[in-house]
């Protein structure tokens, strides 16, 4: 399997190049060549560990690594999870919840950046070479990105995050990771900025080769590829139904393509619906086929306070039959003008997608209604999920909803959903009070190669 960018300047890489270059050099995202139609394997794939599923998915698009040593990869990047389905479904009411949370730092990122530090580090070993990560978060990000190298040889990794703006638990997970190859970076400014930065210092193509910069965001395809393989859990887990409706709260668009490409592979997904916070752009775009900036809203689920979606452009690619050239011209528009449109009749242009946007006070009010109801605590990132996922359930086929993170990461908004209520997970009662490091910078793209330069 060979992978190509969407903006037609990078063709026939391999995976492990794939790997490495995380955003393609021409700007564009990374795709395969082709998707693989697994349709025919579905029944004989019943009854597979989840490592077993990943390893007959994820040798369809890594070709590159021989198959012993890629199921060694998987099974001990799914290992550090703590259930044994590493991605449970739970029936809730009428309908279902998949687990998403039981790796090392309990939000969903661990399903991707567990495999793909153990990916980067297989790689490295293979070609003696070293790489920087660099990495903007908001929260989860971060610290599962951490987890997911620490200790790591030939590894270094900087993460940026906003100085006081993450919640003080996150910053623990990510600070109290003493290892020599970690290094985290608080910015005095916001997530845009650190985000900006990175753009900034990625797209200094001297900078990134002269460090061998490595991402780790949501660009990289290793990561999507990951989040395949649990859409194919849900539906073993559900046995086999003639079709199912997933609901995916998104932010970078990431999540969700992942359904798109299990579906786009003959797992019969009949719906995907979408659901964001007051950040609604891709809510608006799957309703008017308009893709427009708005402003940034703070809400209760931060890790979806994202206006513009980084893995949006992927689905794009296939929606413009696979054209580079439309693609860059969609993207320019939307760079110059803060907006850009489908070149074709917009109305019902998508039967895949459903779309819904979920405010601060009715993700709150989901929280009380689960617990209280269903005794079902979702964090607040889940419960954007299930409020838009209730406005489309109807009784042909099953419905789920991802759940991206134990609700103990978020305590903040669930105290203010159910006052008294705490919700606790002994993973994050063991970070309080351990010792940590940062460094605070201004956010200048200088102070940040200096940390890099510096600190290697
Ligand atoms: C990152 C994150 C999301 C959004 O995922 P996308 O890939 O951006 O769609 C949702 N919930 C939680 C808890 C997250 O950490």
């Amino acid at each position: 399997m060979k992978y190509q960018s969407t903006r037609g300047g990078v063709t026939g890489i391999s995976f492990r190049e794939t790997v490495l270059m995380g955003l393609a050099d021409d700007g564009g995202l990374l795709v395969p060549e082709s998707v693989p139609d697994v349709s025919a394997e579905l029944s004989s794939w019943q009854g597979k560990s989840y490592s077993e599923l990943a390893l007959e998915i994820m040798s369809r698009f890594i070709t590159d690594i021989p198959r012993d040593d890629l199921a060694d990869l998987i099974n001990r990047s799914y290992s550090t999870f703590t259930h044994e389905q590493v991605t449970p479904l739970v029936k809730v009411g009428d309908d279902y919840i998949l687990e998403l949370f039981h790796g090392p730092t309990l939000a969903f990122k661990d399903v991707a950046l567990q495999f793909l530090g153990n990916v980067f580090e297989y790689i490295l070993q293979d070609s003696g070479a070293a790489v920087n990560i660099l990495g903007a978060t908001s929260g989860d990000t971060g610290s599962a990105a951490i987890a997911g190298v620490r200790g790591k040889e030939n590894i270094n990794i900087f993460i940026m995050f906003p100085e006081g703006k993450t919640s003080p638990l996150q910053e623990l997970q990510m600070t109290s990771v003493l290892d020599d190859n970690v290094h985290n970076i608080a910015v005095n400014g916001s997530f845009d900025d650190c985000q900006s930065l990175m753009k900034t210092i990625f797209s200094d193509l001297d900078f990134k080769s002269a460090y061998q910069l490595a991402a780790v965001n949501s660009v990289n395809w290793t990561r999507v590829l990951a989040q395949v393989v649990y859409y194919f859990s849900a539906w073993y887990q559900l046995r086999c139904p003639v079709s199912f409706d997933v609901a995916v709260p998104t932010g970078n668009f990431g999540n969700i393509f992942a359904g798109y490409i299990a579906r786009q592979m003959g797992l019969p997904i009949r719906r995907l619906i979408l659901a964001t916070n007051a950040n609604d752009i891709l809510c608006r775009f799957f309703t008017s086929g308009k893709y427009e900036r708005g402003d940034v809203h703070f809400t209760h689920s931060p890790a979806m306070d994202i206006q513009v979606s980084s893995n949006f452009e992927r689905y794009l690619y296939y929606k413009l039959d696979g054209s580079a050239e439309k693609v860059r011209h969609f993207m320019q528009q939307f760079a110059d003008t803060g907006r850009a449109e489908l070149p074709f009749n917009t109305e019902n242009f998508d039967d895949v997608f459903l779309a819904g946007a979920a405010s601060n006070e009715e993700t709150l009010a989901t929280i009380r209604s689960y617990y209280d109801n269903e005794g079902y605590l979702p964090d607040p990132h889940t419960a954007v999920g299930l409020a838009v996922m209730k406005r489309f359930r109807d009784s042909e086929v099953p419905l789920v909803c991802l759940s991206t993170a134990h609700p103990a990461k978020f305590e903040d908004a669930i105290q203010e959903a159910l006052p008294g209520v705490h919700a606790t997970h002994p993973t994050l009662e063991a970070l309080r009070d351990l010792p940590t490091r940062k460094v605070v910078v201004d956010p200048t793209v200088e102070n940040i190669k200096s940390e890099i330069s510096t600190r290697l």
